[in-house]
């Protein structure tokens, strides 16, 4: 199968192109688009096939459940029923944006999508490209980030050709995105309500609305280690580039000394080495034959978000066979950020 590359522009695209994509959506084709968060993998919320074979192109497995995007928050009743008002506040504040709210779900959502869950996850994504297909083809679609199963996540069209080139029917290219890592996933069937994955909106920004919220941080993996969270599809591991990452955690400079000693080491024993760190620690590894990658500035959590992904896969594209990344700490998407570096490593060093 060949893919098809619609280019558009990411804050007017065009409506001819959209239309085409929207037509392929109803006609139960895979279409791959932007959101602010990262690219996510299109396909008609209503049809069984096309749910099916996004499961089967990401060779995601039937436990793990699928986001369901909508047009507008008006929307909502289609897909969940018991709306509590906490939803209709986040939905006011929020929407469009990256939070994902987990509710009752209606009857006839398939089980698919929901892995068999009497709950659906649903959001409304703030970016134009998203928001014109979902209105061009007037059906929710459901869109998990269009990569491989376990695989980093997609900020750009080349990321999703690389990881389902011939898989799927198109892919609307609308540039980078904005946020760069997924959705905040929060979980409203229950008191007081829990953040099952940090995200685009921070955990301080919910509890301004709601109050208390419960989140539970990522535990570091165990050695293999590959079971299923609170959340189904929350796995320990995930989010993971090829090489193997190794987390240095506690105070910065002890971390870094700690990291410059290990990479010189792995040099040494001539392992390919990539870093992944802030500007400001660019410093701590000059001299050394390994592959930097610059977060940006480590004061600017919403720069280093936006450039994680493409680091992780930028060091895997250049054969890096171990990538040493520091922690981040502190809040906003500073908690999304160390999430997600926790579950695409396979050491945490304290
Ligand atoms: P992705 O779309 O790849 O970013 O992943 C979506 C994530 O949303 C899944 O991995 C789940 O953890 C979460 N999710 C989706 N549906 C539900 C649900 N009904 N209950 C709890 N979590 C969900
Ligand atoms: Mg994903």
């Amino acid at each position: 199968m060949q893919t098809k590359i619609w280019r558009v522009d990411p804050q007017t695209p065009d409506e001819t192109l959209l239309a085409e994509a929207a037509q392929a959506i109803l006609s139960g084709q895979l279409v791959a688009f932007p959101t602010e968060t990262v690219y996510g993998l299109g396909a008609n919320a209503f049809d069984r096939q096309a749910v099916r074979r996004v499961f089967l192109a990401k060779g995601r497995p039937a436990q793990d459940p699928l986001i369901v995007h909508l047009a507008d928050a008006e929307l909502l009743s289609q897909v969940a029923r018991e709306i509590p008002p906490f939803a209709e506040t986040l939905a006011r504040a929020f929407w469009p944006g990256p939070l994902t709210l987990v509710l009752p779900k209606q009857e006839g959502v398939l089980d698919e999508i929901t892995a068999g869950l009497p709950t659906v996850a649903v959001r409304v994504p703030a970016h134009a490209v998203a928001l014109g297909l979902l209105r061009a083809s007037g059906v929710p679609i459901v869109a998990p980030s269009a990569n491989r199963f376990g695989h980093v996540s997609p900020t750009t069209a080349q990321h999703v050709l690389e990881d389902l080139g011939g898989l799927i029917e198109g892919i609307l290219d609308g540039g980078s995105t904005h946020v760069g890592v997924e959705s905040t996933v929060l979980d409203l069937t229950c008191t007081p309500p829990h953040l099952l994955r940090p995200g685009g909106v921070s955990l301080e920004a919910l509890q301004e609305q709601i109050g208390e919220v419960v989140y539970l941080p990522q535990k570091p993996p165990e050695e293999g280690e590959l079971t299923a969270q609170r959340s189904p599809g929350l796995l320990a591991k995930h989010y993971a580039p090829q090489a193997e990452l190794w987390l240095f955690a506690g105070q910065r400079e002890r971390a870094l000394q700690n990291m410059r000693q290990t990479a010189e080491q792995a040099c040494r024993s001539g392992r390919r080495v990539g870093v992944l760190v802030g500007e400001e620690a660019r410093g701590f590894f000059s001299e050394l034959p390994l592959v930097l990658y610059s977060l940006g500035s480590e004061q600017r959590y919403d720069e280093m978000a936006k450039r994680l992904y493409a680091g992780l896969r930028a060091l895997d594209r250049q054969g890096v066979e171990l990538i040493l990344a520091r922690e981040v700490t502190g809040e906003g998407l500073g908690l999304a950020i160390r999430d997600r570096l926790r579950r695409a490593a396979s050491r945490v060093i304290e």
